[in-house]
């Protein structure tokens, strides 16, 4: 038999810890209107069963449960935005994680804010932290052509990436790397309410989805994913993962199979649910 005094106290210590979470961040103006009191005679309904959200810490320490933090809790989600540049003037000169110990500049995204389509990609490299924007090397300009392809630009989409600081070396970001910076992704993605999102790689897909299946296997399967909203049901939206241009420039066979993810795209574009299924509305 539950005991309500229990749930109580359980429910009083997770919001403790949400709001030290949240001050963390730098947020605390977040409580924007009233909640009506808790009753201590009714305990609060079970929440309905989710499966759980990509976006969230718990996933990538379940991904990686050698280098994710043993003490870690789930962060929050962030609280709304009004826009993008609420999200970027919250990550000014942020220092959250280690890869801003050797950032020239931070690489928040570009694009257009209302973009159907949103591309992920893992972080920044040599040109990308020198410039602050995402994709503005070799790989840049191969994605260009590739949009060139299906009749879009940079101009019609918005392109981020997992961590907005450059990894050294242009190493994998680690998970607790990603752990830390994910949330301001997932604040980016609900601002930005993209329909459709394509995943650049290995790493950006696996973050996005919580699992690390092979780019191989999954590669041109439209897929859904999780954003976890404060106070409501998480955010759902549909993920094409396909190889990170980087990856087509060393394999340049590959680069058909890339050709038939974004003609998929771009039927799906045209017509919704024709290649997903969903339409997402
Ligand atoms: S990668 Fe993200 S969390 Fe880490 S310092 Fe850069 S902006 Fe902050």
């Amino acid at each position: 038999m539950p005991r309500p005094e229990a749930e109580l106290l359980e429910i009083v210590k997770s919001l403790r810890a949400s709001v030290r979470e949240l001050k963390n961040w730098g947020i605390r103006d977040f409580i924007n209107s009233p909640r009506p009191p808790v009753s201590a005679s009714v305990p609060p309904a079970p929440a309905p069963a989710a499966e759980p959200s990509p976006l969230a810490a718990a996933d990538t320490r379940e991904l990686f449960p050698d280098l994710a933090p043993k003490t870690a809790s789930r962060p929050p989600a962030l609280p709304a935005f009004r826009s993008l540049e609420e999200i970027q003037e919250l990550l000014k000169d942020c220092s959250r994680c280690r890869l801003s110990e050797q950032r020239n500049r931070l690489v928040f995204g570009v694009g257009n804010p209302h973009a159907e389509i949103l591309l992920v990609g893992e972080g920044p490299g040599h040109d990308e932290d020198l410039k602050g924007e995402p994709f503005v090397g070799r790989a840049g300009q191969l994605l260009d052509k590739i949009l060139a392809a299906i009749n879009l630009t940079r101009r019609d989409v918005y392109i981020a990436n997992i961590v907005k600081c450059r990894p050294p070396e242009n190493r994998v970001p680690l998970p607790d790397e990603v752990e830390t910076c994910r949330p301001f992704l997932a604040a980016q993605i609900l601002c930005i309410n993209p329909r459709l999102t394509v995943s650049l790689g290995a790493p950006a897909t696996n973050a996005l989805l919580g699992n690390k299946q092979p780019i191989t296997q999954i590669r041109g399967k439209f897929l859904t994913y999780r954003v976890p909203r404060p106070g409501q049901a998480d955010w759902q939206g549909i993920l094409l993962p396909t190889y990170h241009p980087a990856f087509l420039l060393r394999s340049p066979g590959r680069k058909r199979e890339s050709w038939e993810d974004f003609k998929a795209l771009r039927e799906e574009l045209l017509n919704p649910g024709s290649k997903s299924g969903k339409t997402n509305g």
